[in-house]
């Protein structure tokens, strides 16, 4: 049984700010519930009913793989934001630096908002250690291209249309003022020591009741 993850601040922290508290009540609270739910119920008598997270977003395929990375996909996206302003570390900063030109903050949200539909917009590690943005649909998830997420912007309408009805590119504006550049800097240096491993490490963290 795999349990809504805990959320690393309280609901009100962003709101005012970047995602109201109702924002949270829909998407943390039954959009991501939902995720959890399915997962549970699918997974019930099959060959992935006692799998780790990991090996479940890994291995499977249609509603199991859709639902199970949905879980991480969320997951992962309440970390990267924070209502404690942080700066990226001196490596992340100039790495960014150097695979963006230093536009990194124009390219990712450009990037974000020409997402056509539902998806995510993410940075990752590739396997020759650069980084990239490389964007998601639906509930498609990097770890399967054995790309390493060191950040993720939700762009479904359902993390943004409460707040910002259909201004995606403010809520980008929001997100990125928001951004927990100490997660993001921990997870980048992982991804370059540990590799895939750092993934497995995180999911199985976050779900320790399935491990
Ligand atoms: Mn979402």
């Amino acid at each position: 049984m795999f349990n809504l993850r805990k959320l690393p601040y309280d609901k009100s922290a962003f709101s005012g700010v970047f995602i109201s508290d109702k924002t949270f009540d829909y998407h943390y609270e039954k959009h991501h519930q939902t995720y959890i739910n399915n997962l549970n119920n699918l997974i019930k008598g099959t060959e992935f009913e006692n799998k780790s997270l990991y090996d479940i977003v890994l291995n499977s395929s249609g509603g199991i793989f859709n639902n199970a990375a949905q879980v991480y996909n969320h997951d992962f996206y309440w970390d990267c934001i924070s209502p404690n302003k942080a700066d990226p570390s001196k490596e992340l900063e100039s790495a960014l630096n150097e695979a963006f030109g230093g536009n990194f903050k124009e390219t990712f949200i450009n990037s974000a908002t020409t997402l056509f539909g539902s998806g995510w917009c993410w940075v990752v590690v590739d396997e020759n250690k650069k980084l990239k943005i490389v964007q998601t649909s639906n509930a498609a998830t990097p770890p399967i291209n054995k790309q390493i997420p060191i950040l993720v912007v939700d762009v479904w309408e359902h993390a943004y249309y409460i707040d910002y009805k259909n201004a995606r590119p403010k809520y980008l504006e929001e997100f990125y003022s928001n951004i927990n550049w100490d997660f993001v800097s921990t997870a980048y240096e992982w991804a370059l020591k540990e590799g895939m491993v750092s993934v497995k490490f995180y999911m199985n963290d976050i779900h320790k009741e399935q491990n």
